[in-house]
């Protein structure tokens, strides 16, 4: 290896140079239209990416934290329940959780895919819940109040087991909605319905993000709600937009969360290449899996369910004494990524909700061993050589294995 070799963790201007004269031509044409709110490129983006992600509709708006947010919101969660997520993802599924004035309350994940753990989330519903003999609402024990919906996140771009959760939420009365912020694309075949279905499509709402670094990433903030039902539709198109049906005629109290016209137009360029981007990252997976399987003894390789084909938005190692290897790539000028270093249940926000080390010990070993190695749809297969023999030549190969 080369000291000047420079491998980065993401690479987004690549994507950039090769598509300059469409996206510099969307934003040509804003500034002659002066159409920057809402308008044909906004709902020509929705249209096309409610049909990429196999759903009705799709409403755009200003973040994936949003996205779900609103979804929660439309989907009827009310300040006081408590919806079920997990504690191994990024901070905004909690945020948008608490901020619709829910509770947000963990189930760990599966060792293997690292998304929630449909047996843990059976457990929590049959053993910390009872249903009320009235209501026949589902209330847990400990807090005395309902439990009504259940996030499932698509970490990494790996699908969580859906027909699992579905069908768990079937029995218990709970509105899924799927945090697809890393997993546009992303599909997971039900057994039940003897079909692929994408990520996106098998809640009764997902939410979206387009913040940059995303497998489809905006040129700025952007996030979207898909749903196959159309008064959830009508809700989170309200939220978005002040609560309003008809300009100054204020239905609710909303929020300014709508997706601008020139992202709009950027994101609609893009979504054409996303299928041959995640094409590529699937195979850059597959060159890794190659690449370090002599290594498999002392690191932990991710892994793909045989019902799930993930989109690898991240390639995460699980590594013995993964901070000071981090490091040490660094200086070998590998960039890389820790996803996410303190899981949600324990970060300081949290604390008032009253957990503990050790609650949840598959995120919590996740945590302390993660390692994302670079991952983007242009990432070479001469610099991912790079990245496995600087691991080869950092690791001490008698740890013990994680
Ligand atoms: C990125 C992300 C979000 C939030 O999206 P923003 O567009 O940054 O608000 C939510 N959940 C997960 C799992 C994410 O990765």
């Amino acid at each position: 290896m080369t000291q000047s070799t420079k491998i980065p963790f993401v690479d987004l201007v690549a994507q950039h140079l090769e598509l300059e004269s469409e996206l510099v031509s969307v934003f040509k044409s804003a500034l002659e239209s002066a159409a920057f709110i809402g308008g044909p490129a906004v709902e020509g983006f929705e249209q096309e990416f409610a049909e990429y992600c196999q759903s009705r509709f799709c409403a755009g708006v200003s973040s994936g934290t949003d996205a779900l947010r609103f979804a929660l919101m439309a989907a009827g969660i009310q300040p006081g329940d408590i919806v079920i997520t997990v504690p191994l993802t990024f901070i905004a599924t909690t945020e948008a959780i608490t901020q619709a004035g829910a509770r947000a309350e963990f189930v760990d994940v599966n060792p293997q895919t690292y998304a929630m753990d449909p047996k843990k989330l059976r457990v929590l519903l049959e053993r910390e819940c009872v249903r009320d003999s009235k209501s026949g609402q589902l209330i847990h024990r400990k807090y005395q109040r309902p439990v009504t919906a259940v996030v499932p996140v698509h970490l990494y771009g790996h699908p969580a087991d859906m027909d699992a959760i579905l069908e768990l939420a079937g029995r218990f009365n709970l509105a899924v909605i799927e945090d697809a912020c890393q997993a546009h694309g992303a599909e997971y075949f039900s057994k039940k319905e003897n079909r692929w279905r994408r990520a996106g499509s098998m809640g009764i709402a997902a939410a979206f993000s387009f913040y940059p670094g995303k497998n489809l990433g905006a040129c700025g903030e952007g996030g979207a709600v898909t749903t196959d039902d159309e008064d959830l539709l009508r809700k989170v198109k309200m939220l978005r937009d002040h609560g309003q049906t008809k300009r100054y005629y204020h239905d609710l109290e909303g929020y300014n969360g709508r997706l601008d016209a020139i992202q709009a137009g950027i994101l609609r360029v893009k979504l054409s290449h996303l299928d041959e981007w995640n094409r590529r990252r699937r195979e850059a997976a597959r060159r890794y899996h190659e690449l370090l399987a002599s290594m498999r003894d002392v690191i932990t390789l991710p892994m793909e369910a045989e019902s799930a084909k993930s989109i690898y938005h991240l390639y995460v190692i699980l590594a013995p004494e993964r901070d000071r290897l981090m490091e040490r790539l660094a200086k070998a000028g590998v960039g890389t990524g820790i996803h996410y270093p303190i899981p949600v249940h324990l970060q300081a926000p949290y604390r008032a909700l009253g957990y503990k080390e050790g609650d949840f010990p598959v995120a919590e070993e996740v945590a302390s061993h993660a390692l994302s190695l670079p991952m983007h749809a242009h990432l070479m297969a001469d610099h991912q050589r790079v990245v496995a023999e600087s691991l080869l030549a950092l690791m001490p190969l008698n740890a013990p294995s994680v």
